[in-house]
């Protein structure tokens, strides 16, 4: 407990229970207080009347609670690299990591795009994890795990309920998809959240864009919007306790009312309220002048805008069908509404990627700057990494030296021009692809992993000395035959609908 948390809630002061949970975050705590999912999982548990909840990060140094009494141990999972966090978090409080060795100690699960998209390498460390939105079904395993007579009993029935994978009873696991009829909010604020005192909402879930490597549309079909009127009364709800609100949403432009939102934001500024807003990044079409003009009046300078690739060609590949005009026409919006710059953000070593789609970027670069004297323009760059789930899952990605010659190749020509970039680091992008589409052979891997201390080296070292060839997970193309580790998740859209996207967006060019 923190006394600069604002909760947003009326807490239940008093339970009638012995029975203690932890939610844990594997991250220090200014960064958890802007997570949006995990503090929401917070609230639906702390609402409940018969559960101690707890929340716990890399950095708390005190609990309410002593581990001896908790009983059930929940992780965010996010990122790829979360592991190692959630490994020193374990031992911190003396829990084996590998859930067979554990006797007494409470149950450990994990929910999160991570673990939703494919849990086969982190299978051996909990002993369920929850497949897809969790907000639901999280009251339920909780349940369970409270009223069953032992740990066995309690996976056994956990393994009975939708959307929960129990590794000690392997079968087909439905991914959990949840209709938005309520506004997800983060339900306390706090001066010591990295977004201080920023209330955030979540506008829509999913987006409908599809393009070919993207998980955060594909692990979260079909686009999902929050009704309008739940929209008002969640922004008016945090408008009163903070004048910092950040919206969220992978595609909020696609919402049918965001102008609406906007737009009621904007005349609030007006009539002399104080507001700051932020919202994630935008796609082009979001780029009008009337949110131009709400970013602005609400204190944004900058924002970030997704191209993905630098020519139309790729970006007709990876179904992100924009246009130069169209990029050309939201920067000069941007600029004539007020916006300080824009920083265009890009992916390197996409699959059919050649040299002139690299060339193609620098021009971009050069003709926006050209222009748009004045305004500041960047770009920051990742490298494609292939993710379970998505039309491009069968890809292989590009080896390490030559996508570093890309990267250096990127940076020095925009350099020349003026324009700032940063990209990624290619080596942790392929260690990332690894775990994504690895199996339960990595298991052993990650434990060796974390005990050599977690760094770049340390994945080499334990890949050579458990004789792992990581550059089958990482670089190889996959045959559509190829069974995969994932395969047992029950998850819409289907395999042959992504291997008829595949086919259709890359046929013409392999
Ligand atoms: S537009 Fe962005 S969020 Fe939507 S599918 Fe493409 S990359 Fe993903």
């Amino acid at each position: 407990m923190n006394n600069k948390e604002n909760y947003l809630y009326k807490r239940k002061q008093s339970k009638t229970t012995d029975f203690v949970m932890w939610m844990a975050f594997p991250g220090i705590y200014s960064f958890s207080m802007s997570s949006l999912g995990y503090l929401w999982m917070f609230k639906t548990l702390d609402e409940c009347e018969d559960v101690n909840v707890e929340r716990i990060c890399s950095d708390t140094e005190k609990t309410r609670f002593n581990i001896k009494d908790v009983k059930l141990f929940g992780f965010s999972f996010s990122f790829d690299m979360d592991f190692l966090t959630i490994f020193s978090m374990l031992e911190k409080y003396s829990i084996p990591l590998k859930s067979k060795e554990r006797t007494d100690e409470p149950l450990i699960f994990a929910g999160g795009p991570v673990v939703s998209a494919n849990p086969e390498p982190y299978k051996d460390f909990f002993d369920f994890f929850i497949i897809g939105d969790g907000e639901d079904v999280n009251l339920t395993a909780v349940k369970i795990c409270k009223n069953a007579k032992n740990k066995h009993e309690a996976l056994k029935l956990l393994s009975e309920v939708e959307g929960i994978y129990v590794p000690a009873y392997p079968g087909k696991v439905k991914k959990l998809t949840k209709r938005l009829t309520e506004c997800i909010y983060t339900p306390i604020i706090s001066e010591d959240a990295f977004f201080k005192n920023t209330f955030i909402l979540e506008m829509s879930r999913g987006c409908a864009n599809r393009c070919g490597f993207c998980l955060a549309s594909y692990l979260n079909l079909p686009l999902r919007c929050v009704p309008y009127d739940e929209l008002l009364k969640t922004i008016n709800l945090g408008l009163s306790y903070t004048d910092k609100i950040a919206l969220l949403g992978a595609q909020i432009s696609a919402h049918p009312h965001f102008h609406d939102v906007c737009k009621y934001i904007y005349e609030k500024i007006k009539s002399g309220q104080k507001i700051e807003m932020s919202v994630s990044s935008l796609r082009v079409d979001a780029i009008t002048p009337d949110v131009v003009k709400t970013l602005t009046a609400a204190g944004q300078k900058n924002s970030t805008l997704a191209i993905e690739a630098g020519s139309e060609r790729l970006r007709k590949v990876i179904n992100k069908n924009l246009t130069e005009e169209q990029i050309f026409n939201a920067v000069k919006i941007a600029k004539d509404n007020g916006l300080k710059g824009l920083k265009f953000y890009g992916m390197i070593g996409l699959p059919t990627e050649t040299m002139d789609d690299l060339e193609a970027i620098v021009q971009l670069g050069r003709k926006v700057k050209a222009e748009n004297k004045g305004f500041d323009i960047s770009f920051g760059f990742s490298s494609f990494v292939p993710k379970p789930n998505t039309p491009f899952q069968w890809c292989g990605r590009e080896n390490t030296k030559s996508l570093e010659e890309k990267a250096n190749f990127l940076k020095k020509e925009l350099h020349k021009i003026g324009i700032s970039s940063n990209v990624s680091s290619i080596k942790w992008d392929y260690w990332q692809a690894v775990l994504s589409r690895g199996d339960e052979s990595l298991n052993d891997f990650i434990l060796e992993v974390y005990k050599s201390g977690g760094k770049l080296g340390a994945f080499k070292a334990s890949a050579k000395k458990l004789n792992i060839d990581t550059d089958y997970f990482a670089l190889k193309n996959y045959s559509f035959e190829k069974t995969l580790p994932w395969d047992f998740i029950d998850i819409s859209p289907e395999k042959d609908f992504l291997i008829n996207e595949n086919k259709r967006l890359l046929s013409d060019f392999i």
